[in-house]
């Protein structure tokens, strides 16, 4: 291991120590998921020179390089910059990136405010040194539930005449005590979020302890103490336009997506950099040079007037990154593969799932994580599964498994499985 490091300052610039031997992994912030074709050839080509080749994307919309070496971050970093890429905030007690859905409705609206307060609070001395992660993520209408594991999210309602409308929702989280969050403010204007989103961090700085996150502190202090709270942090504060003509007009011309997108299946959210730099290609020259990450680890590729969507699906297949084939819909951490919390080979446990699961199960969403942290939203997924215990000499290694069949998180199913325990009620499904 390189002592040299100050782990804290690497951490709040998107790095992790990914084990003892030295290796680091970098996660980039891509506000809304959204990466340029320049932008996705340059974070290939740092992955080829100073990191593993498979790049991971992960189900909040970012890319992780794994494998790197301390001695190489001032070139990685300089690679990133160099292309107006930034990874500042992506791990550590920091407003992580803004998540939203790409492939929802409304992402034009959505992007702008996505990138708005990306900027915001990235790299914004005043909101970073929090107590923990704080996750943000604007969501377009209800479905899928994701609002209710941020510490702040903001349902889009759209326009009402001259107004644009979102729900607040607040302190939810997954983790070892999963959280739903709860409503704090309905139909307000975007003209009022941001002294909102700034007033909860502000609060969750000063009252949190170090290491908790909202959804403790909600847990300590209750929802009424909580308002109070939030409410002598936003008095007297002003109506800021999150969006202005001009963002309008820029974004507009900007945004991706607008049409849609060609969506290209990468199971486990493993992209190799050599498929990422040939979408890059691709969508450089048949599409509009825009690609995003799905909140499903897949690779989306922009679709906006202009673009001939069969040519580009037909380069795409060409390259064999697009196939006519349903791929299953699961979610997986990187686990015991690359995270040092891992518990579960949660890579190996997909290749299983591929065999094991009938046609009904195969339809349903799934998502697989490494620990009981649960990054891979398993209590969002239709069937979750999570790696419980690590095989040692004398134990095998266990599983919880989970089902949602309803409006909030899912629920336990099965708890403390071994492998083929597991595979066996996974074949049952049907
Ligand atoms: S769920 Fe656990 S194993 Fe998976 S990435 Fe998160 S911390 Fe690592």
């Amino acid at each position: 291991m390189n002592h040299s490091f100050d782990y804290r300052t690497l951490k709040v610039n998107g790095i992790y120590q990914q084990n003892a031997t030295g290796d680091l992994m970098l996660r980039l912030k891509l506000p809304a998921g959204v990466i340029s074709a320049v932008q996705a050839t340059a974070v290939a080509e740092l992955a080829e020179k100073f990191a593993d080749e498979a790049l991971h994307l992960t189900c909040r919309g970012n890319i992780e390089l794994h494998g790197l070496r301390g001695e190489n971050l001032a070139q990685v970093y300089r690679g990133l910059q160099a292309v107006g890429l930034t990874s500042r905030g992506a791990c550590g007690g920091a407003v992580r990136a803004v998540a939203c859905n790409a492939d929802g409705g409304n992402f034009d609206r959505i992007q702008l405010l996505v990138e708005r307060l990306h900027r915001h609070f990235t790299g914004n001395p005043y909101f970073e040194g929090l107590p923990k992660k704080f996750k943000l993520a604007v969501e377009n209408g209800y479905s899928g539930a994701r609002h209710l594991c941020q510490d702040l999210a903001l349902v889009y309602l759209g326009r009402e005449g001259e107004r644009e409308l979102c729900d607040l929702w607040v302190a939810g989280g997954l983790g070892r005590q999963p959280q739903e969050a709860f409503l704090l403010a309905n139909r307000v204007p975007i003209e009022r979020i941001l002294s909102l989103v700034e007033g909860v961090i502000r609060v969750y700085q000063q009252h949190a302890p170090e290491g908790k996150r909202l959804k403790h502190l909600l847990a300590e202090i209750g929802e009424q103490e909580f308002r109070i709270l939030l409410g002598k942090e936003t008095a007297g504060t002003s109506l800021l336009s999150l969006t202005s003509p001009l963002d309008d007009q820029f974004g507009a011309a900007i945004a991706p997506g607008t049409d849609g997108w060609v969506e290209l299946p990468v199971a486990g959210g493993q992209l190799a950099s050599n498929n990422l730099r040939c979408a890059a290609d691709i969508a450089g020259e048949t599409g509009d040079g825009f690609l995003a990450i799905s909140r499903a680890q897949n690779l989306l590729v922009s679709l906006s007037a202009g673009v001939d969507e069969s040519a580009l699906r037909t380069a795409l297949q060409g390259a064999g990154l697009l196939s006519g084939e349903a791929a299953l819909q699961c979610r997986v951490c990187p686990g015991s593969h690359e995270c040092p919390k891992g518990l579960v080979a949660t890579r190996d446990l997909l290749c299983q799932l591929n065999e094991v699961l009938g046609p009904q199960a195969r339809a349903q969403s799934w998502g697989i994580s490494g620990c009981l942290n649960g990054c891979s939203q398993p209590q969002l997924a239709d069937y979750g599964i999570v790696g419980t215990r690590k095989s040692t000499k004398s134990q095998e290694s266990s599983y919880d498994l989970l089902h949602r069949d309803g409006e909030g998180f899912g629920q336990s199913l099965h708890q403390g499985l071994s492998e083929a325990e597991l595979l066996a009620r996974l074949a049952e499904l049907g």
